[in-house]
């Protein structure tokens, strides 16, 4: 496995739509655990194929610590309530901001195996996908943000 250098906000590659991943190749499993790897050495709950320079719909999270999921080709169906909560993205370094997201989603996807999983999600991991999700759109979670915050502003409280 190998740590993969993330893309930072400013490279007109994160406003690209991804394509769907075809078929699970040696080469998308080897990026699957680069991207698990490249996640936890940066200290982050999710990451997009997108960050690390792959345009393929393809999403890794660990929001409980030591067990990483991974969604392929995910597809949000269903979105309900409302919560408000402080996101951070590894594309932009040194920036959080306020962003409201459904508190609870429908999610269908495939995982690393092939098979494919409708399951509903809450909390952390429904905000993270949704963040995640957004990225293989080309939208960051700035372009949603109603406050933003520096790491000071977030010591303090
Ligand atoms: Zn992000």
């Amino acid at each position: 496995m190998a740590i993969l250098n993330i893309v930072k906000d400013g490279d007109e590659l994160l406003r690209k739509k991804s394509r769907p991943v075809e078929a699970i190749t040696p080469r998308i499993e080897a990026l699957i655990g680069d991207m698990i790897e490249t996640m936890r050495k940066a200290n982050g709950v999710g990451l997009a194929a997108v960050q690390v320079g792959i345009l393929r719909r393809l999403v890794v999270i660990e929001t409980e610590e030591g067990n990483p999921r991974c969604f392929i080709n995910p597809v949000i169906s269903e979105r309900k309530g409302s919560d408000e909560g402080v996101e951070g993205c590894l594309s932009v370094p040194g920036v959080w901001g306020k962003v409201e997201r459904p508190s609870e989603i429908t999610i269908t996807y495939m995982d690393e195996k092939g098979v494919t999983h409708t399951t509903v999600e809450t909390e952390l991991a429904a905000r993270c996908l949704c963040h995640e999700c957004d990225h293989l759109d080309g939208i960051l979670f700035k372009d949603k943000a109603t406050e933003f915050f520096s790491r000071e502003d977030l010591e303090e409280e």
